[in-house]
């Protein structure tokens, strides 16, 4: 007997499950949450939220509320920096400064504590009554038919069953995920064989130690004994609150080793602290080989965990969520084509494969070939040259991290290209690429008209050509909003007189009218037939 119905069933109230909960219900999809927790853990990780996370949390109606709960103005300053051996060396440069690809998106980014934010969107969540939301309660198992899926949920305290059935289920319940476990979903893991310390404390003196990183919130020391792994500091607040993250010697317990003086040493300096948690993970990069088994998908951490260099994790999730929400809502909705969910995974797995490879897995390795060819003790001047260079090329990094799905499915090409996390970032309008924030005529940006569904974007085209999308989506029943404007200013930087925007705000078709058929455009892009 089913004691509870909802379309989706979610398991795990983290981030991304309460990411996708919100993106389902402002989609008109039910769906019940279980999370085991009665409130958020009260570690500061996932600080750092992207201008694209920003983007989905004004999506969601959050994002005012997120940037209230941020305990660092953004003009305090929440860029980074590297240091080599400690954190008062000689050689430190900017690191990782996110404002350079911010033009390309249409809000600015933020940093808080994981916690605020997931409170922020546990108050969102409680505001859509399509939401449900079963704290306390942990999942134990799930089974699924040809018809739908049903969820065993233990309540924690009173050690009561509910059995829940929905049409889905979606697995956001981190690294040990059981819908991925229980669905049979194998992973690929790399597991580096390091154990690593995450410590938060408190310190006034720290703060008057690093007054020469006025404006930064996060700092990483590379030193020659770690092998390219590295040694974070990240601000909580503006006060004295800090966290840190570090490989520690194998076998080391809470009780066994002198974190106080191991963080001297990083930093170059005694000072005073005082410690509010330590906890150990091992780091590893483990991605699942595929995100969907029938009924059942994962997100999040359940679907890719790997270590917190260049603030991935959360910041996936989210776009896993985003790509996931509209994708269910068609198909539930009536109005995705039979391929358009197998694409959740065909376009978000290859993503993550790429992130971890070609940013995490090189970031590691890239310092670790510098560490063991440079040391300043032994060539000075060969050592301050190549930190030089490094130094220049450090900030660039950020240029090339662009998720895009060229070639997916339901993405009008282009010839050739495929799901990466590496790209580049331009205001043209590019088959599977996000879409730049562009100003239209009447001074509104493009993204405060973009539709819920999706958006043709018409800059002096014909009627009739857009009349043919119209009746090209009326015909599938996907919605379909119209944005006429002139081809000239900021518009004109698109390069097309035809886009067509898909409801996560990737555009799925570029190009002019002669030649655009709009029934295979649409019929494509809603998943129903390859063009
Ligand atoms: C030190 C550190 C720093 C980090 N910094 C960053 C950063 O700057 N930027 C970034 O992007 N990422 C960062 N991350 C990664 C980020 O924290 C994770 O990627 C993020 O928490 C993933 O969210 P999630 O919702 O997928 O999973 P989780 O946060 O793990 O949430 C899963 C939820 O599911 C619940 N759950 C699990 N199993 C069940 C069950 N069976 N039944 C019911 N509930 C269940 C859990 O209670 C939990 O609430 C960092 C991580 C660490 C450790």
């Amino acid at each position: 007997m089913n004691d509870q119905q909802a379309q989706v069933i979610i398991v795990g109230g983290g981030p991304v499950g309460m990411g996708l909960a919100i993106d389902l219900a402002q989609r008109g999809v039910s769906s019940i949450v279980t999370e085991r927790h009665a409130q958020p853990q009260p570690i500061p990780k996932g600080q750092n939220l992207t201008q694209r996370t920003m983007e989905h949390f004004w999506f969601w109606g959050v994002e005012e509320d997120v940037r209230a709960a941020a305990p660092i103005p953004l003009e305090f300053g929440i860029g980074g920096a590297t240091a080599y051996g400690s954190l008062l060396s000689e050689y430190n440069y900017d690191w990782y400064q996110r404002a350079l690809v911010r033009p390309f998106y249409f809000r600015d980014n933020e940093r808080l504590p994981q916690y605020a934010t997931e409170a922020a969107l546990r108050r969102r969540a409680a505001q859509l009554p399509a939401i449900k939301v079963l704290y306390g309660y942990s999942a134990e198992e799930f089974t699924q038919d040809d018809t739908g899926v049903s969820v065993r949920a233990l309540a924690r305290e009173s050690g009561a069953m509910l059995n829940l059935r929905g049409q889905y289920v979606v697995g956001c319940d981190g690294a040990r995920s059981m819908v991925r476990e229980l669905a049979g979903i194998t992973q690929t893991r790399n597991d580096q064989d390091m154990l690593m310390a995450l410590l938060v404390f408190s310190s006034d003196a720290l703060n008057t130690l690093l007054a020469r990183y006025k404006g930064k919130s996060f700092l990483n020391v590379l030193h020659p004994d770690l092998q390219g792994y590295w040694q974070f500091f990240g601000r909580v607040d503006t006060g004295s609150t800090w966290f840190f993250h570090s490989p520690v010697p194998m076998g080391t317990k809470a009780d066994n080793f002198d974190f106080h003086k191991y963080l001297e040493g990083i930093v170059g300096a005694p000072f005073d602290c005082e410690f509010q948690h330590i906890g150990f993970w091992d780091l590893r990069i483990a991605c699942a080989d595929t995100y969907r088994m029938r009924r059942a998908f994962i997100a999040g951490d359940a679907a890719h965990s790997h270590p917190p260099y260049g603030g991935f994790g959360i910041n996936t999730g989210f776009e896993d969520a985003r790509n996931l929400g509209w994708k269910l809502a068609a198909s539930l909705n009536g109005w995705g084509g039979p391929r358009l969910l197998d694409t959740y995974s065909q376009e978000r797995q290859p993503v993550f494969v790429s992130t971890a490879r070609d940013f995490i897995a090189n970031y590691i390795e890239d310092d670790r070939a510098f560490l063991n060819k440079y040391n300043p003790q032994i060539d000075k001047s060969a050592f301050e040259r190549a930190w030089e260079e490094r130094s220049k090329g450090a900030s660039a990094q950020i240029n090339t991290f662009e998720p895009h799905y060229e070639c997916s499915h339901i993405v009008a090409g282009p010839e050739g290209g495929a799901c990466s996390a590496l790209g580049d970032h331009s205001y043209e309008a590019r088959a599977g690429h996000h879409l730049a924030p562009r100003v239209l005529s009447c001074g509104a940006n493009v993204y405060e008209r973009l539709g819920d569904g999706f958006t043709l974007l018409a800059f002096d085209v014909g009627s009739e050509c857009v009349e043919a999308f119209v009746a090209a989506a009326r015909s599938s029943g996907a919605p379909l909003k119209v944005v006429a404007d002139k081809r000239a200013g900021e518009c004109a930087d698109y390069g097309h007189g035809l886009v067509l925007v898909r409801p996560d705000h990737f555009v799925a078709f570029a190009g002019e009218p002669a030649g655009a058929n709009a029934d295979a455009i649409m019929a494509q892009a809603v998943g129903l037939q390859a063009v």
